[in-house]
């Protein structure tokens, strides 16, 4: 997590600072106001949308010492405050203790949670436990996770953040309440981006390659991926130059930097994406790539819409099998190949 990740997460205390998960947070905070919480929710999306700051936000509302009419929290009495600065005794987080390729929440975390559960909150008011995310609890700790969704103390609520409720065991997901939380419109990243002090040109870049996720847009940093940008077009540039070894080198090199595969991708889709707007004319505050509009109108005028379609294509393909595992080497291998193809012309 980066600074600006976690600083932006622990300042965040009220639901209307959560950003485009109107839908959620309504209902959450109706529930508030009539009493009618559950005891278990689960909150399922992508991640950085808000999952983990809506559980704050529940921590404080139901801890607050002065809540408002509208059920928020005040964020100024000694429990927000506790909460704000990520020392309040009744919010607990259970996370995987170790990272690595199948981060595991183990069965003792759950036992010391379930320890603790045999007492009321330390401050009289609600006990509210995050556990994220919800697919790393391993079967041990499913199982005696099961005991306390069956038989919630009093004054307890669980919030289990998860993807996807399909990679969760069945007797989990229906002892929770489900919420689904959406990926953030663009333009909902970029503002937000702004007003952290990004420049406007980033900015946008950032929230393209975000995939609707704030916790994702915070965590690229603009200059890498300025430098990997450049990287990016220099090798659609040349790609097209080289021969069959070259572009054999390249694939091999780019896999050996799994991390940078998917910005690849990405970058480049965005590139071509921005060069079919350049054909149809349109609005120039649409594009991705804001800083380079000379160097992409100068582009469209070599390049034709069919061109850049099939790019999409083929970039979109090498996407889906990278994203399923599926022969990765060879996977970069037929997108260089597809890439060194087509002529620039119109
Ligand atoms: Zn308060």
């Amino acid at each position: 997590m980066t600074r600006r990740e976690s600083a932006a997460t622990v300042s965040s205390l009220r639901f209307r600072d959560i950003l485009g998960q109107r839908r959620v947070v309504e209902y959450l905070l109706t529930a508030l106001r009539q009493q009618r919480l559950a005891h278990a929710y689960l909150f399922l999306g992508p991640p950085g949308v808000g999952k983990e700051t809506t559980a704050r936000a529940l921590a404080a509302a139901l801890n607050c010492q002065h809540p408002q009419d509208d059920g928020e929290a005040c964020a100024e009495c000694p429990s927000c405050r506790r909460l704000a600065a990520g020392n309040h005794p009744d919010f607990q987080v259970i996370a995987p203790t170790s990272e690595g390729r199948q981060p595991q929440i183990r069965i003792d975390q759950i036992r010391d949670f379930r320890r603790l559960t045999a007492y009321p909150p330390v401050e009289g008011g609600w006990r509210v436990v995050l556990i994220k995310p919800a697919e790393a609890l391993n079967q041990a700790a499913v199982n005696a996770l099961l005991k306390t969704l069956e038989e919630p103390p009093p004054q307890h609520l669980l919030a289990l953040t998860a993807g996807v409720e399909d990679d969760l065991p069945p007797t989990v997901v229906s002892r929770c309440h489900k919420l689904a939380f959406t990926p953030l419109p663009t333009d909902l990243i970029v503002q937000a981006l702004l007003k952290r002090g990004l420049g406007s040109s980033p900015a946008v870049l950032l929230a393209a390659l975000s995939g609707g996720s704030l916790g994702r847009a915070l965590a690229l940093d603009p200059e890498d991926l300025l430098t990997q940008r450049r990287q990016v077009l220099t090798a659609l540039q040349e790609l097209p130059l080289g021969n069959t070894s070259g572009v054999l080198a390249w694939a091999a090199d780019l896999a050996k930097k799994n991390q940078e595969v998917e910005n690849f991708l990405l970058l480049a889709q965005l590139w071509y994406h921005d060069l079919l707007l350049c054909h149809v004319g349109a609005d120039l505050r649409l594009l991705s790539h804001q800083d380079l509009t000379a160097e992409l109108q100068a582009q469209s005028c070599q390049t034709g819409p069919d061109f850049c379609f099939a790019r999409l294509a083929a970039l979109g393909a090498a996407q889906r099998q990278w994203r399923a595992n599926l022969n990765q080497e060879l996977t970069l291998d037929v997108l260089g190949l597809s890439l060194q193809e087509g002529e620039f012309a119109s």
